[in-house]
């Protein structure tokens, strides 16, 4: 039998509002990130700055802690998908680019946003991935219809990324926010009809997060053994972008921005 669509609750005006203050704290922390993102930097030294960012503006990092996830970023670098965790040894290299996932929580309500960003030069393939990708969770974004099912959001993701002859990543997906940093329903960034939450009908005060991740060989991924970071299963670069949103009468709002 068909499951049906995740239950999901809308928030009021008063928890859109601390949504959006945890939001900006997200965009906040990506603003220093995209600052101190050079040749050189290790990965601990990002998170110590995030995290010192979050929590001097009244806020909880997230991920710290989260199943055990030790730092407050996820720094995950060039066929690393997301879930990379921050290292003193772990030096940025001109050329790389490095997907850099946060998340706040202010007054118990959470945000969650990643970048990718290029370090130094780097190569014009790996600019195209980082450009297809960011306007990929734009278009997901422009797709975000009131009283429309979330697959057409899916829908415009999948497609826009492969006439760009990239991969969307399956395992991983978009997902409900609120006083949970992952709730119901699962955000599919590809069509999948078997999927219930694909028939969800989008409705204003509905919170979630859009996070394509996009691969340049296959959408097929795999866990390294430290449990956490995941990698591309063909070792080609991935990149990942990531907003919290609002649904509304007119679209989506986007709550992780300055
Ligand atoms: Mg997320």
């Amino acid at each position: 039998m068909k499951r049906r669509p995740a239950q999901v609750k809308c928030r009021t005006a008063e928890q859109i509002k601390l949504m959006r203050e945890a939001g900006r704290l997200v965009a906040l922390v990506h603003a220093h990130m995209r600052e101190a993102i050079k040749p050189g930097v290790t990965t601990a030294e990002l998170d110590t700055l995030a995290e010192s960012v979050i929590r001097k503006n009244g806020a909880i990092p997230s991920f710290k802690g989260y199943y055990g996830f030790p730092a407050s970023i996820c720094a995950s670098i060039n066929d690393e998908l997301v879930h990379g965790i921050p290292r003193p040894d772990r030096v940025l290299q001109e050329g790389d680019i490095v997907s850099i996932d946060t998340g706040t929580i202010y007054k118990g309500w959470q945000g969650d946003g990643a970048w990718s960003y290029p370090v130094g030069q780097i190569s014009d393939a790996a600019q195209r991935l980082l450009d297809v990708t960011k306007d990929a969770l734009y278009k997901g974004i422009a797709a975000v219809e009131a009283n429309k099912p979330m697959m057409q959001v899916s829908a415009a993701i999948q497609q826009y990324v492969e006439n760009h002859g990239l991969a969307v990543v399956r395992e991983y997906t978009g997902h409900g926010i609120g006083r949970e940093m992952h709730e119901p329903p699962e955000i599919l960034h590809y069509v999948n009809m078997a999927h219930a939450d694909s028939y969800l009908v989008l409705q204003p005060g509905m919170t979630f997060a859009i996070e394509p991740m996009v691969n340049m060989g296959t959408w097929r991924t795999r866990v390294l053994a430290d449990g956490w970071t995941v990698v591309t299963a063909d070792g080609a670069l991935s990149a990942h972008f990531e907003h919290t949103l609002l649904v509304t009468e007119n679209g989506a709002d986007i709550l992780t921005r300055l």
